[in-house]
């Protein structure tokens, strides 16, 4: 093995970020270690992976410790949808926080750098707006949706913890709504939803009366920014958002989605689900200085790939 090239740990490797991350970290000419317990992730999505002499894969829980070698860690296992993330709700924080402890205390012994996919949700129900990663959020501690935002904001305050206890290397990246290809067609999440019942000719789901805003960031621009933020000097930890700061009422999004599918669909109104944020657009200002990274894909354009896939694969 060359000197240089580096090994690097992705957790949830075979879920939809996960896999992308695989796919563009051999790109760049890395060994990657593929962890994943396959909850909310499928081999399908790192098939084309496996013939890779520099890609393995490793069934494993994160609950558990994991002895490995390797340079980088990016610690990506976690279910992200509502519809995964309240199925068992205890083994999410477990995931969150037990996850992190074992790749944190795994980064410790092997001196690798870190970098944890944090979420939009540790600002909860936005009282500002857009969101900075000076604002502390507004979350529920004890509601459904806490065993994911609890969780996921433990797990920074534990990477924060392991830099100041231990000197450790850390990278923190609050990650948006982030859509594409390889989003699973049943995790409830709002992209996935109104595209697949969109091509199946179903209703479309608005929870609420659809005013409800998101930005949503298309999957390879937010790959990008995860690369980026792990490589940036040592000093720099974050937390910092990665999103795109395109905003839209889920109405529009239904709409777009109807048009671009050429769809009969209708659009029905479902009660909107408990603590569903009203607002949620990052403020990029920081990714753009530091990692010297924007969006670059409009939601069109990437609706548009996102829907050549569904469709491929729905017609299987
Ligand atoms: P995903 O559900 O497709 O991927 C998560 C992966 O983690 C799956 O492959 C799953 O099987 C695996 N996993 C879950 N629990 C595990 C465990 N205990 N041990 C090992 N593997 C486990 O979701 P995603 O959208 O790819 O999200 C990846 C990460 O990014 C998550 O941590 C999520 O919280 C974060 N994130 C995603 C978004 C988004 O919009 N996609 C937004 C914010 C944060
Ligand atoms: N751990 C791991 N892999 C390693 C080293 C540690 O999974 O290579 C786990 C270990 O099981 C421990 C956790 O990480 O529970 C935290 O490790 P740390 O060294 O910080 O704490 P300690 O072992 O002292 O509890
Ligand atoms: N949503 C919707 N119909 C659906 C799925 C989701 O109207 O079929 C709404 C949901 O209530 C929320 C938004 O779309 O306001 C984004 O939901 P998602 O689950 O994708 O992500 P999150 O709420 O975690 O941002």
């Amino acid at each position: 093995m060359s000197i240089d090239r580096r090994r690097v740990l992705v957790t949830g490797g075979a879920g939809f970020l996960g896999s992308h991350l695989c796919d563009r970290l051999l790109a760049e000419g890395n060994d990657v270690l593929c962890v994943d317990n396959y909850f909310t992730g499928t081999k399908a999505n790192i098939e084309h992976l496996l013939g890779n002499p520099r890609f393995e894969l490793l069934r494993h829980d994160v609950t558990f410790p994991l002895y490995v070698e390797v340079d980088q860690i990016y610690n990506m296992a976690c279910p992200a949808s509502p519809i995964h993330y309240q199925f068992d709700p205890v083994q999410t924080t477990k995931t969150s926080v037990h996850g992190a402890i074992n790749m944190l205390g795994l980064a410790k012994r092997v001196k690798a750098r870190i970098l944890q996919a944090s979420t939009s949700e540790v600002y909860g129900d936005p009282v500002m707006h857009p969101q900075r990663e000076e604002y502390w959020g507004n979350v529920n501690p004890i509601g459904p949706r806490s065993c994911y935002d609890e969780g996921k904001r433990c797990a920074e305050t534990l990477f924060f913890d392991y830099r100041r206890q231990h000197g450790l290397e850390i990278k923190v990246a609050r990650i948006f709504n982030t859509y594409g290809p390889r989003m699973h067609p049943n995790d409830g999440r709002v992209v996935s939803n109104f595209i697949v019942q969109a091509l199946r000719g179903e209703d479309i789901t608005v929870y609420g009366d659809g005013r409800q805003t998101r930005s949503f960031c298309y999957v390879s621009d937010l790959i990008d920014g995860l690369v980026r933020l792990m490589n940036t000097p040592a000093d720099f930890t974050g937390p910092v958002n990665l999103g795109n700061p395109g905003e839209f009422t889920i109405l529009e999004l239904a709409e777009k989605v109807i048009a671009m599918t050429g769809s009969q669909s209708k659009v029905i109104h479902n009660p909107l689900p408990h603590d569903d944020p009203k607002q949620r657009q990052p403020d990029i200002a920081l990714a753009r200085s530091r990692l010297d990274w924007s969006p670059t894909i409009a939601l069109e354009e990437g609706l548009k790939d996102t829907i050549t896939y569904f469709n491929k694969l729905l017609s299987k």
